[in-house]
This record gives structure tokens, sequence and C-alpha cells, in this order.
């Protein structure tokens, strides 16, 4: 038991998160429109779109080269906030993920906590703020619980991704400080937050590769 993803397997996530990413795009565009400027799956998706043209080059490199051009390409293709949350977070992963040939479990943690963190001080947000942050900061507890439990891997992922869609759920009750839905008069209450509902189908994407690979 157990996994090991390789530079493979992550750009197999990579393309899995763009297909979810793609089918969803009129639900998404009408949650941004609703408390955006109505942009982010337009920019997520031709970002993940680039990703996934550029999967044959991207999956033969090292781990840590790898994450870092993604991020390279999140930043320059996305755009807007998501844009420079999600690069700054991958080149902060892969900064974290320097000498390792694989992706554990643990790695696969450290990954997601690292992202956690560099997108709270790049965004200078908190959680309950009403942003992506809402979905996958639930989803690092969630997976740091589980690894202190000792569940098993399988479950971790089913747990993690059930956090995750949960979190992005918990955004509709929420009170928006940062990002545009701050500035309206609502701020955003009775919405769910589009870039917490896209971090979610990345989430649930990555622990569907994680448990096909057990
Ligand atoms: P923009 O607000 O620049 O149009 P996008 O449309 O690319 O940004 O993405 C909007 C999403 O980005 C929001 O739904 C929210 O989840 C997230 N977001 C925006 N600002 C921040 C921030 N400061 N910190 C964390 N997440 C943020
Ligand atoms: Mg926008």
């Amino acid at each position: 038991m157990g996994f090991k993803l390789t530079g493979k397997d992550y750009i197999e996530y990579i393309k899995q998160a763009y297909a979810l990413i793609h089918a969803n795009g009129d639900y998404i565009t009408q949650l941004d429109s609703a408390t955006g400027d109505g942009d982010h799956w337009i920019n997520l998706n031709m970002g993940f779109e680039k990703l996934v043209e550029e999967a044959d080059r991207l999956e033969t490199m090292e781990i840590p080269q790898m994450l870092a051009e993604i991020g390279t390409i999140m930043m320059s293709v996305i755009g807007g906030s998501s844009g420079v949350l999600y690069g700054s977070a991958y080149l902060a992963a892969a900064k974290e993920m320097k000498g390792k040939a694989v992706i554990g479990t643990e790695e696969m943690c450290l990954i997601l906590e690292t992202m956690l963190t560099d997108m709270m001080l790049r965004g200078k947000a908190e959680r309950g703020w009403k942003t992506m942050i809402d979905c996958l900061g639930p989803a690092v507890d969630c997976y740091r619980i589980c690894m202190a439990e000792e569940a098993t891997e399988a479950e971790t992922a089913i747990r993690v991704k059930q956090a995750a869609k949960d979190g992005a759920e918990s955004t509709r009750d929420m009170e928006a400080v940062r990002g545009r839905a701050s500035y309206q008069a609502n701020k955003g209450v009775g919405h769910l937050d589009p870039g917490a509902v896209t971090m979610s189908y990345q989430i649930a994407a990555l622990m569907d590769v994680v448990k096909s690979k057990m």
C-alpha cells in the first residue's frame, strides 16, 4: 500500500483537474458574476489548458523543476489574483520539494500546506474571509489530522476530498474581506466563492489520482 507519485502521475492529475474545471465553466462563471468580475473560470481554464498543452514537456521534469514550471505558467497565463496566488504557491512548493524524486503522502501534505501558507501570506488573507483559503485550509487540517491518527492513505484521500468540498461550501455564509466580493454591499453573503469551488475541484482530482495510484 501507499502511493508514490511521479512527475507523470502529477501531470495526470493536472489533466483530470483541467477536465473538471473545463466541464464546469457556466457554473463557475455564474458564481464569479454574482460576487466578482466573472473572469475567474476563463482565466483558470486557460491556465490549465496551457498546462495540458505542455504536458509532454512537464512530465519529463524532476518534481521540483516541474512544480516551478507549473507555477511560472500559471502566473503568466491565469493572471488576476488567482494567477499570482497559484503561481507563487507552486514556486514555494517547488522549493520545499528540493531533492525529492517522488511525492508520497508526507510530501503531498507538505506541498498543500506550503501552498496554503504562501497563499495566505501573498494574498494577506485569513481563514473565514471567503476565499479559496477556506477550501485549502480545512483540507490541509484534515490531512494533518489523518496523518496524526495514522489513517490509511485511502481513507485520508477520501476525507481530504470531503474536507475541501465542505470548505468550499462553508464560504456561502461568509462575508468577504479580501477579493472583489468584499466590494459588494452584502459582502457576497449567500453565494459560494468561485475560487474556493475551483480549489475543491483541484483537490478532488488530486485525491482521485492519489487513490488510483495505491
Ligand atoms: P480577481 O479578483 O483578480 O478577478 P480571479 O477572478 O482570478 O481574481 O479569482 C477570484 C478568486 O481569487 C476569488 O474567488 C478568491 O477565492 C480568490 N482571491 C481573491 N483575492 C484573494 C486573496 N487576497 N487571498 C486569497 N484568495 C483570494
Ligand atoms: Mg476575477
